[in-house]
């Protein structure tokens, strides 16, 4: 599904990514690891589109398909969701009607025609539903004073609700407490499928006691170090990443 070969990128004249080969398939939890600024979040900035981060060598595909002349947009409406891509507050918008704007767009896109009410309706309340949220949060307006975990579940609900083939979820560094951690979880366990597949990138060792990838990977100074099964999460957390940064 996913494919990254050679991947050099830089922003402000500064190299972030070094080379960068990864392979993701259909079905497949895969977790990044690392220490703060290895490059974890430009990656997925670069995988999304985002115009700040310059692709110097190497691409991504998506399904056979280089991304590189695709604007963020269109790689979302291909099936490509990032956390955060939309963390803007938007007073008078509630999510849910954020929500159902951004299904009509993604539909649009890809030809089809909007879905109708009474399908919305029933989509939002199956979603809702299945990951706990209550009907007052999804009339609140976006974002607006949302806290740490409010704004975990609404990203986590734009994900189900889109159905991306690809999640790429940035848990960036600091302010996800533990209910926030369990969300995210939650979500990821109960929206894996055999269609979609999912990255989860963190630096905590933490979020995978709840969400057992399949692969991990260490990124250290812009290149993927190490990679391994689940034990290599369970490795890192009891030796920390000095190991890491002493064999690079
Ligand atoms: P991580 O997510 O692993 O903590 P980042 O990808 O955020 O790492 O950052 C990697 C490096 O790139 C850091 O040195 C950071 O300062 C730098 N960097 C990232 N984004 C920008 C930017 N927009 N402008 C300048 N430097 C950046
Ligand atoms: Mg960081
Ligand atoms: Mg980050």
């Amino acid at each position: 599904m996913l494919e990254i070969k050679n991947l050099h990128a830089k922003v402000e004249d500064k190299d972030i990514l070094r080379g960068i080969n990864l392979t993701v398939n259909a079905g497949e939890v895969h977790a990044i690891m690392g220490p703060n600024g290895s490059g974890k979040s430009t990656l997925s900035a670069v995988i999304a589109g985002n115009e700040n981060y310059e692709v110097t060598e190497g691409a991504v595909y998506l399904d056979g398909e280089d991304l590189a002349d695709l604007a963020p947009e269109e790689r979302a409406h291909k099936g490509i969701f990032l956390s955060f891509q939309y963390p803007v507050e938007i007073p008078g918008v509630s999510v849910t009607n954020f929500m159902k704007t951004a299904i009509n767009e993604t539909r649009k896109a890809n030809g089809l025609a909007e879905m109708p009410a009474n399908e919305m309706l029933k989509v939002i309340r199956e979603k809702s539903e299945l990951l706990e949220i209550d009907r007052k949060f999804l009339s609140r307006s976006l974002n607006e004073g949302f806290s740490g975990g409010e704004k975990k579940r609404n990203e986590i609900f734009q994900m189900a609700m889109l159905e991306p083939k690809l999640a790429i979820l940035d848990e960036t560094d600091s302010g996800l407490d533990i209910d926030a951690l369990r969300i995210v979880a939650n979500g990821v366990n109960k929206l894996k499928s055999e269609n979609n597949a999912i990255v989860v990138i963190t630096h905590y060792q933490r979020l995978l006691d709840y969400i057992v990838p399949d692969f991990v990977h260490v990124l250290y100074n812009g290149k993927i170090v190490k990679s391994g099964g689940k034990e290599l999460a369970y490795e890192l957390e009891e030796k920390g990443y000095d190991w890491i940064k002493a064999e690079n």
